[in-house]
């Protein structure tokens, strides 16, 4: 038995920290433990009653077998509708791939797209799972450092820099997971120009549109004109927007011999995805849009909140996210300091003291490579966030 090993490629895997994490704070919260959670990087809404009434409705009239691989002709449709009505796109459903997740999705994408070598630009901080999906398909990620001081936004200099002609795509995400940093026109504009210029592909993660504030709107990339959505491949799903995580739908727009090689790909990794999810996801695109609304304001509420409650507390700071719900909160003060008798010397360190010794539980940056940031959800409640903050304050009154 000595001799069956791993793949290399298993051996390189680590598992999804943002998924780990949140996992091992449920696990110490069912066992009793006061945790509050600032983990999860999902809504703390059930998902609207409409949503949940039409998958009881899909169960019952037998909306439970396979489904075109691609997904079922009346969700692309729906999608289509959406990207033309929310996003001015034109797209045919033969555009359009359904998958297990906007993650499956973007895991899809890179499969098709990259040969051995093939390199992939990713600002930094990224979402996590973004590195993955590129060395999974044999590619390799190109990090592109963003500052603080710039709102984790790159000029277009620093991008030309790291361009050879193996690069193949750039990832975008706005608005963004961890730093919540939405590109504006402007920047969308130059960054169009540059994809097009130089033919690679902008694979365009917009899973957080809907959850945007300060009154700015999002714009899809692939809108600005027909060179740039031919290079672009856009990625949404109805996880964040319609609180429906578990349901696990997501999709991706583009030209169609990618979506075609998507499909291909994912028919014989998954047939489809569910079905009855499928016929929900359907009912969110196309009905009420006021849940969507509702769980926003109440997002921006709690972002004002704890960024007000962040900033000031010694040692941490961090900018007001513009969209998604997370806080990408540094700690380059406390690196080096000690909390009882423990020196602070990575992310990983600060979050360990802070499940520890404060029941708070959090992301450490590193997970987003950035070692000197914790990312806060602030996906929970505000009476949460209050003990949660609360708890962080009073631990570090103890810093050394
Ligand atoms: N992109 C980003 C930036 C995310 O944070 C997430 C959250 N998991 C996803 C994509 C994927 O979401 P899902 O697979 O639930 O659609
Ligand atoms: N996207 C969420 C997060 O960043 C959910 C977890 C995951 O899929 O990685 O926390």
């Amino acid at each position: 038995m000595q001799r069956i090993q791993l793949s290399e490629k298993a051996k390189n895997i680590s598992p999804s920290l943002t998924l780990s994490i949140t996992a091992s704070a449920n696990e110490l919260k069912q066992k009793g433990v006061d945790i509050v959670a600032f983990t999860a990087g999902e809504p703390d809404y059930n998902t609207p009653e409409h949503i949940q009434e039409a998958g009881i409705k899909a169960i019952k009239s037998g909306i439970t077998r396979y489904t075109p691989a691609a997904g079922t002709l009346e969700l692309r449709e729906a999608i289509c509708q959406k990207l033309k009505n929310d996003n001015g796109l034109d797209y045919t459903p033969e555009q359009i791939i359904v998958s297990s997740g906007a993650k499956h999705s973007l895991y899809n994408v890179f499969q098709v797209l990259l040969n051995p070598g093939d390199e992939v630009i990713i600002p930094v901080p990224y979402w996590t799972s973004y590195p993955e999906f590129v060395t999974l398909a044999g590619g390799k990620p190109v990090f592109l450092e963003t500052k603080k001081e710039k709102n984790f936004k790159f000029s277009i200099s620093e991008l030309e820099e790291l361009t050879t002609p193996r690069t193949k795509a750039i990832i975008l995400n706005s608005p963004g997971n961890p730093t919540g940093t939405v590109f504006d026109l402007e920047d969308l504009k130059e960054l169009a120009a540059y994809a097009v210029k130089h033919g690679i592909i902008v694979v365009s993660d917009e899973i957080y549109e809907k959850l945007i504030y300060d009154g700015l709107k999002h714009t899809s990339i692939a809108s600005l004109n027909p060179e740039i959505k031919e290079l672009t491949i856009v990625v949404n799903g109805v996880s964040k927007a319609y609180a429906m995580t578990g349901w696990r739908i997501g999709y991706a727009a583009g030209r169609q011999d990618i979506i075609k090689a998507m499909s291909n790909f994912q028919s014989h990794a998954t047939s489809s995805c569910c079905a009855i999810s499928q016929y929900a996801s359907c009912i969110a695109l196309t009905g009420s849009q006021e849940p969507v609304e509702k769980m926003r304001a109440e997002f921006a509420k709690r972002r004002d909140y704890m960024a007000e409650r962040v900033n000031s507390l010694p040692y941490l700071s961090c900018l007001k996210p513009k969209g998604a719900f997370y806080m990408w909160v540094s700690i380059e003060e406390l690196i080096g300091k000690e909390i009882k008798g423990r020196k602070i010397d990575s992310s990983t360190t600060f979050a360990d003291i802070l499940i520890k010794d404060a029941h708070v539980a959090v992301i450490p940056g590193i997970a987003f490579g950035a070692d000197d940031y914790i990312r806060l959800s602030y996906a929970t409640s505000i009476e949460q966030i209050e003990k949660g903050m609360d708890r962080i304050e009073k631990l570090l009154a103890t810093v050394e």
